[in-house]
């Protein structure tokens, strides 16, 4: 595994390979559920490539940008133990030091679920995607639907500039009570992260009343409002029932094709889940 700090030493390493060329950005403190995106990527492209870059652009300035986990030689071992082809970590200054003006990229999903509760968040990530893509020049992107709204927003972006780039999402990896993998869950306690688990179990009560025929919005609304109540652990920010594609909620009922999104605060760690369905899927738990 090759571990690249430059642009220039980058592009030197990239043009030396050939073929199918799969890349996982993240911003490290890597768990399974980075490790499966990049076992994905190397059971499908001939190289692999992960970036490790925790982007400021994405965090506004009351976030967690500076104790957000920073693991980097574990990470390097992980990485090694995986055999990639090229660990990419960038500097602050060799993605942003240009003084070329940022993309101009928009589109209505920057303002709604995350990116509502997050002003600037999303276009910070569409901001380094699009540096990293143009770096990279990968022929598949993996990104996992842990972050849904992203997926989406990186799915339209790639294709509206018109980036030949296959985006592939890969299954959300969990703890075994349920909780979504994150970076952010090494600031939970073990007992705040066993408490944690109220949200998976809210987002499957969700689902099977969805699945089994209960349409009305708002009684979905009423139900697991109650159950993510029941113990005052999580704070909530939004727990919405959206249209699996536009991301747009459902105003009256659901319709065949869903996604619950939630997001909300234990002890001051934001954390995001969903679940989703598409007809024609067995489901997408
Ligand atoms: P991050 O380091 O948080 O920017 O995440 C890097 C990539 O890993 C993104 O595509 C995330 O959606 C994905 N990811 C993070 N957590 C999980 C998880 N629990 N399951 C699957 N993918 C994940």
């Amino acid at each position: 595994m090759q571990i690249i700090k430059s642009i220039s030493e980058f592009n030197k390493a990239r043009n030396t390979l050939i073929g199918s060329i799969g890349f996982i950005p993240t911003m490290g403190a890597l768990h399974e559920g980075h490790l499966s995106l990049i076992k994905t990527a190397k059971s499908s492209c001939q190289n692999t490539i992960a970036s490790i870059f925790v982007n400021p652009k994405q965090f506004a300035p009351n976030e967690d940008f500076n104790s957000y986990p920073r693991m980097l030689d574990q990470d390097i071992n992980k990485l090694r133990s995986l055999n990639i082809d090229i660990l990419f970590i960038p500097s602050e200054d060799e993605i942003y030091n240009k003084n070329s003006p940022d993309i101009i990229y928009d589109n209505y999903m920057f303002d709604i679920l995350e990116g509502k509760s997050r002003p600037g968040f999303f276009n910070g990530i569409c901001i380094v995607v699009a540096k990293l893509f143009d770096i990279v020049k990968p022929t598949d992107a993996f990104f996992g639907e842990k972050d849904f709204q992203q997926l989406r927003i990186i799915e339209k972006m790639s294709s509206d500039l018109n980036y030949n780039i296959n985006i592939i999402p890969c299954k959300i990896i969990r703890e075994i009570n349920g909780l979504a993998m994150s970076s952010r869950n090494k600031h939970l306690s073990s007992s705040e992260a066993e408490k944690s688990k109220i949200i998976f179990n809210t987002l499957e009560l969700g689902f099977t009343m969805i699945k089994n025929d209960t349409k009305v919005v708002e009684d979905i609304y009423d139900i697991l409002n109650k159950k993510l109540k029941q113990d005052s652990v999580i704070k909530l920010d939004y727990l919405k029932v959206v249209d699996y594609n536009s991301l747009i909620e459902f105003s009256d009922f659901v319709s065949d094709n869903f996604a619950i999104c939630v997001a909300g605060y234990i002890n001051q760690v934001r954390l995001i889940d969903n679940i989703t369905y598409l007809y024609s899927e067995d489901s997408s738990i």
